[in-house]
């Protein structure tokens, strides 16, 4: 048999909602009186069934005191009755008592008789200056019934209290807790399947509102500054409501099943606008430690049994909202990973080092979102930061500051490898009292440059265009980049380096032959030791034949290749003391020191003919099948005596062999100087013209 701490661990509004349930009392509201706790449930505004009487306490507290009377009345007698409140509204009491507890009351309201009684209308208009017009079409929207109903309604409320007074409550209570679970485990299966946080809170409210009744849901989730949550009504509310500031939250307690409920004071008030409320329940969406989003009921009974049951779809929800973070994190911080892979490519091809030390600094600000920062290196000595680039502070200031490794952020960044995070700088306990410059945001992020486990320098982010503080995400993505970065200033080192080293260098890289630079240097030296000495030597330009057509039809590896066989048999060629240049492109440059025009032409002709009996890769292809060079020299000092003139007038004979139809040695010769259009304007020939 029902005990009466039973009716208490149901909850007095369960058992209202149970009797709610039966259709026969669906039309009425219902309250249950207790001996001696007085009102002690509710279901529907029982005591404000005339809402503009309300307004003249026609209604509520007067009707209230009324209601309570009767049931103090049947609790004495032990009889149901049914009466008429002050304003002509139906209402019954059905005493019962659980074995050897308090006597209880049910109290039924809210419906009234078929016909009006005009004249308590009137009166009651008149007396609270209402307009009568008004008051019966109050009056019709509530249920019509008879008398004779209402007497049979108390009856059946009466005996139905009896057999739920004999057992069948807690059986009741039994099954309707199971069809829950057994619709909530419905209900999990399926938020686990769901793609987006919309479905899954819609599905989640609506299950919230139809399994437990509840009026009125919203869900808040938290804002990208993590400052509060932005709250929408899901279930009987209207869906935008307005930002809830983390500060109005309460601790929430969780672990022992205690239920939030919160004053709905002026806060929460602002949120709901108009909507009518008088209770409100928070709840965590949590996992682990993590804060996901709170769930707002209103005007809500929750009874601990019923809220393990509403905990259950709660950690659904708060773990499925957690997953979709994770998914949305993943993919942002894949397609960050694509841009970062895009933009790399494209930095390599930065042409010196301050173009690429800003740009390595704008990619990231815009990768993190921040408006500030700078990009510092150490310098050769090891013991100071140089700024290399800066954004959004003064370029000139900041570059003329170095700082110490060790000390300042960047400083201890640089010294110990380690990046640093920080939410708050004046509230951080490693960054407080550094003396830094002014940030507009008071997050910011630092993270090292290092090259295989040695830091090279540091990268500086501050005042995110959000407003919020850089996260674990951000230092993951920064630091990949940093990474890439890393490598890029030690490419780019490498290659001023290398280009410093080439300007030293005297050999040309692909043959090995001395380059231009050395020649020129040669020639100077051979043009003042013969004119000292009354000396003479030839310079022999030799220039492969249709080269740019070999390379087009063979590749240029193959092009490459022919320039190295060329190179070498112009070493075997020429004689001990000739000096051997790659003058450019596919030209070479022969000195042939002491060596008059007659002698020169032997060894130019020895060149040719070597170079036209090479066999060289796909020559075959070529228009005449071979590949060739023609050849031009002048004497010093007969032909020219400065370096310039001696080139030119070799040049001068090369064109003439190219027009004498190439493959051939051509002598420079005064009369050559004249006429020009002896000479092809532009010898380089299209492959439709050779080959139509
Ligand atoms: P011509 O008979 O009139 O000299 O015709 P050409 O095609 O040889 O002359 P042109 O000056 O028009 O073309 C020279 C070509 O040599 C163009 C360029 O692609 C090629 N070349 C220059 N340097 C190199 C090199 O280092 N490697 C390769 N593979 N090709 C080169
Ligand atoms: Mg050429
Ligand atoms: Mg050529």
């Amino acid at each position: 048999m029902l005990q009466t701490s039973e009716i208490t661990s149901f909850s007095s509004s369960e058992l209202l909602r149970t009797l709610k349930s039966f259709p026969f009392l669906a039309d009425y509201n219902l309250a249950l009186y207790s001996r001696p706790g007085g009102i002690v449930a509710q279901a529907g505004p029982i005591f404000d069934c005339f809402v503009p009487l309300h307004a003249t306490s026609l209604c509520g507290d007067s009707c209230r005191t009324g209601y309570e009377e009767s049931a103090r009345a049947a609790i004495d007698s032990g009889k149901t009755s049914v009466f008429r409140c002050p304003a002509g509204i139906l209402c019954f009491a059905v005493p019962f008592r659980f074995s050897g507890g308090n006597s209880f009351c049910l109290l039924g309201g809210g419906v009234r008789e078929n016909i009006f009684d005009l004249e308590l209308l009137d009166k009651m208009s008149a007396a609270s200056s209402l307009d009568p017009f008004k008051l019966i079409e109050d009056m019709e929207s509530i249920p019509a019934v008879s008398m004779d109903q209402l007497a049979q309604t108390a009856e059946r409320a009466g005996k139905l209290l009896a057999s739920l007074h004999e057992g069948n409550l807690y059986a009741f209570m039994l099954e309707k807790t199971l069809t829950r679970l057994e619709a909530i485990s419905a209900v999990i299966r399926q938020i686990g399947r769901l793609d987006t946080a919309d479905d899954a809170i819609s599905l989640f409210s609506e299950t919230l509102g139809l399994l437990f009744d509840f009026p009125m849901i919203a869900v808040g989730l938290p804002l990208s500054d993590a400052k509060g949550f932005c709250l929408k009504g899901t279930w009987g509310l209207p869906r935008e409501l307005g930002i809830l500031s983390g500060s109005h939250l309460p601790k929430f307690n969780t672990t022992d099943g205690a239920i939030n409920s919160v004053p709905l004071d002026e806060p929460f008030r602002k949120i709901l606008g108009g909507v009518k409320a008088e209770k409100l329940v928070l709840l965590p969406l949590k996992t682990d430690r993590e804060l996901h989003g709170i769930i707002a009921i209103l005007d809500c009974e929750l009874h601990p049994h019923e809220s393990m049951l509403v905990d259950l779809l709660m950690a659904k929800l708060a773990a499925k909202l957690a997953q979709l973070m994770r998914d949305t994190i993943q993919q942002s911080e894949k397609a960050a990973n694509e841009r970062l892979i895009k933009f790399i490519s494209s930095l390599s091809l930065t042409e010196n080092n301050d173009e690429l030390h800003q740009r390595i600094l704008g990619f990231a600000a815009e990768l993190l979102h921040a408006d500030s920062g700078s990009l510092m290196l150490i310098e050769e000595g090891g013991e100071k930061l140089q700024i290399k680039a800066v954004l959004g502070l003064n370029e000139q200031l900041a570059k003329i500051i170095s700082l110490k490794i060790g000390s300042g952020i960047a400083g201890r960044v640089a010294a110990t490898g380690q990046p640093l995070v920080v939410v708050d700088i004046e509230k951080d306990r490693r960054t407080a009292g550094q003396n830094r410059p002014r940030f507009k945001s008071k997050s910011f992020i630092s993270v090292p440059l290092t090259l295989r486990g040695k830091t090279i320098g540091v990268l500086n982010l501050s005042d995110r265009r959000t407003g919020a503080p850089f996260t674990e995400t951000d230092l993951r993505l920064l630091t990949t980049f940093a990474q890439q970065a890393s490598l890029l200033i030690e490419r780019r080192h490498y290659l001023e380096r290398a280009s410093e080293l080439e300007q030293l260098s005297v050999t040309d890289a692909l043959t090995g032959l001395y380059n231009r630079r050395f020649l020129e240097k040669r020639l100077d030296e051979e043009i003042s030791r013969c004119k000292r000495g009354n000396a003479s030597f030839t310079v022999m330009l030799i220039d492969i034949d249709h080269f740019k057509i070999y390379n087009d039809i063979c590749g240029h590896l193959a092009g490459d290749a022919a320039l190295k066989k060329t190179a070498r048999l112009l070493g075997i060629s020429a004689r001990q003391m000739d000096i051997v240049t790659r003058y450019g492109g596919e030209e070479f440059c022969v000195v042939l020191p002491n060596a008059h025009k007659k002698e020169a032409m032997l060894v130019a002709e020895r060149i040719r003919r070597q170079i036209e009996n090479e066999p060289f890769a796909y020559e075959e292809r070529l228009p005449k099948g071979k590949l060739t060079a023609s050849i031009g020299f002048s004497s010093f000092p007969d032909d020219g005596q400065t370096l310039k003139d001696l080139i030119n007038t070799a040049d001068i004979a090369l064109y003439r062999a190219k027009a004498r139809g190439r493959n051939r040695t051509v002598v420079f010769e005064p009369a050559m100087k004249l006429p020009a259009s002896d000479f092809p304007t532009n010898h380089t020939y299209s492959l439709t013209t050779l080959y139509p």
